[in-house]
């Protein structure tokens, strides 16, 4: 799965044959906190403790959690939270919202001469040229990536991320606060184990 979501391509080479097939893929996958399914619930404390998370999450490879830019906790829903339920944003203003970013990413690929469309798609010297953050959000940067220790893939999908959040909110630089966002999108399930 690493070579398609990397580069959006797979090759399959038998002993004096090799071929390439186009595969770029959108990976969304779900799993439990822990074994146990409920880690992090309010007033829940799992049998086998902080492992109950640790464990079950260690179970997905590092490289391939490395490829995955969004992770967030969704919290289970109970009865109570089903009194007085009302829809949130329906799909259309996103759609729209989502249309906005991606003229704007199109137009600044066009003006700097790239053949691509979107940020996800951009190679990493292009990014590092397209998402340029302002002095805060580079402070910000530098402290998480030394705290954290991102690797360099990391890094990139974070500055990545950072660039179309600040499109989604029509910035034309990368702030403090579109960073912090990618961040957390990052490291959301360590959060939780750390909690658990
Ligand atoms: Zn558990």
């Amino acid at each position: 799965m690493r070579q398609p979501l990397e580069a959006g391509e797979t090759t399959i080479a038998r002993a004096n044959h090799r071929t390439t097939y186009p595969s770029r893929i959108q990976l969304v996958a779900a799993m439990n906190p822990c074994r146990c399914g409920m880690a992090g619930e309010p007033g829940f404390t799992c049998r086998r403790g902080a492992k109950c998370a640790s464990d079950y999450q260690a179970r997905i490879s590092g490289p391939l959690l490395d490829r995955i830019d969004l992770r967030i906790d969704v919290p289970a829903v109970s009865a109570y939270d089903m009194i007085g339920y009302s829809a949130g944003e329906g799909s259309k203003p996103v759609a729209n919202r989502v249309l906005l970013a991606r003229n704007i990413q199109r137009a600044r690929f066009e003006e700097i001469g790239s053949n691509c469309y979107t940020n996800a798609a951009a190679a990493a010297s292009v990014t590092e040229v397209i998402s340029k953050p302002d002095e805060a959000g580079e402070t910000l940067l530098r402290d998480a990536a030394e705290s954290m220790k991102f690797s360099a893939r990391a890094y990139h999908r974070i500055l990545k991320v950072a660039r179309t959040i600040a499109d989604l909110d029509g910035a034309e630089r990368i702030g403090r606060i579109h960073l912090a966002e990618a961040i957390a999108y990052r490291t959301s399930n360590e959060r939780l184990a750390a909690a658990a």
